[in-house]
């Protein structure tokens, strides 16, 4: 297939630039976006980067009614050389082709995407922040924009990319969360869409996350959907355990996101010669661990904030405070690698940046 062109209309006023100390995330976008339609017989084309504005799209869309969409959530960082680089972004374009296929959506030229990409952020470089820890928050989507409210799969479809600045998730150095594992409510299950990084599992999340709020937690822990057993995921990240001085993290089974960051953490391990282990762990084994003085770390891990140590595990009426509420040693040296890597401070010998 003859590779598509990008037509680039810019911008004819810049919209002003957010102060780095005053960022938050994801509430401002940048002057440019990416737009991509798709339709039989053309497939994805008109491939385009235009000024950010509002989309028009007729209320019958299928999106709006049936939630067949993907997206994705990747970084640029600018590093200490001054070069602004994406962390692993063809990994992005690898699970958003799983998703789409999940969700009977077309597949994507996944270097072409990555090609746009990289061109938006080109023309909106101005836009990513200076500080250390600040960066540029990359948004690709996919929604479905036939004009149907029959139940199918759509004809037609969107790809757009926003980008948003974010600040720094940690301010003074890592932070742990306290976090309440979820018994009644589930995100999915097995043969749901919880490996498709999709809206709906979102929107099922919110009423736990909801709840858990009000108590002073920041985030659930689910358990599997069907025994509510076995441990899965926290709200936006991947979880691992450092139990007897071997890390644990749950295998990927169908229903868990498939995160970025926690391949790389695996990988990190192993070139550390770190024990690490991918496999079921139930609830009940993790409290277990506690009681007998074996559960030494906690840790999330996503884009977001790389790694989120865990303090506090709240499971019903009991509650673990793990390494005394403090951020644990491995959290910490996966982290400052991490993002030592990602903003230039360490040699990236993964070859993890472009
Ligand atoms: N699980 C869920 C449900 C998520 O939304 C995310 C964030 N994408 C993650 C895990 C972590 O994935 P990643 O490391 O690719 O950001």
């Amino acid at each position: 297939m003859e590779e598509q062109t990008i037509r680039v209309q810019r911008c004819e006023t810049k919209k002003e630039k957010p102060q780095d100390d005053q960022l938050v995330f994801g509430k401002i976008f940048t002057d440019h976006m990416f737009v991509m339609d798709y339709s039989e017989p053309l497939g994805w084309h008109n491939a385009s980067i235009v000024p950010y504005q509002p989309l028009q799209i007729e209320p019958s869309a299928m999106v709006f009614h049936y939630a067949q969409s993907v997206f994705e959530g990747l970084k640029a960082y600018r590093t200490d050389n001054g070069s602004i680089e994406l962390f692993r972004p063809e990994k992005n374009m690898e699970r958003l082709n799983r998703s789409n296929d999940r969700l009977c959506i077309p597949p994507i030229d996944e270097e072409f995407a990555l090609k746009a990409i990289k061109q938006l952020v080109s023309i909106d470089r101005d836009w990513v922040p200076h500080t250390e820890g600040t960066s540029l928050y990359i948004r690709p989507f996919i929604i479905s924009t036939e004009t149907y409210i029959g139940v199918s799969a759509a004809a037609h479809y969107k790809f757009i990319v926003i980008l948003s600045p974010v600040g720094a998730y940690y301010k003074e150095g890592l932070n742990p969360v306290k976090i309440a594992v979820e018994n009644d409510y589930v995100r999915t299950v097995k043969g749901g869409t919880g490996e498709a990084k999709t809206g709906g599992n979102y929107a099922a999340s919110l009423k736990a996350q909801e709840m858990v709020a009000k108590t002073g937690y920041t985030q659930v822990l689910w358990l599997d959907g069907v025994e509510k057993k076995y441990i899965e995921e926290v709200g936006s990240m991947n979880v691992f355990f450092k139990i007897n001085g071997e890390v644990v993290t749950p295998k990927l089974n169908g229903s868990i996101l498939s995160g970025i960051t926690r391949l790389s953490v695996i990988e990190l391990l192993n070139h550390w010669d770190v024990p690490v282990i991918e496999r079921r762990i139930s609830i009940e084994e993790l409290y277990e661990a506690y009681q007998n003085g074996q559960l030494e770390e906690a840790f999330g891990s996503g884009t977001a904030a790389v790694i989120s140590p865990i303090g506090e595990l709240k499971w019903g009426d009991k509650q673990m405070i793990i390494n005394d509420g403090k951020t644990g040693e491995i959290s910490k040296k996966v982290y400052d690698t991490i993002t030592g890597i990602q903003y230039g401070h360490i040699e990236d010998s993964f070859n993890w940046m472009q």
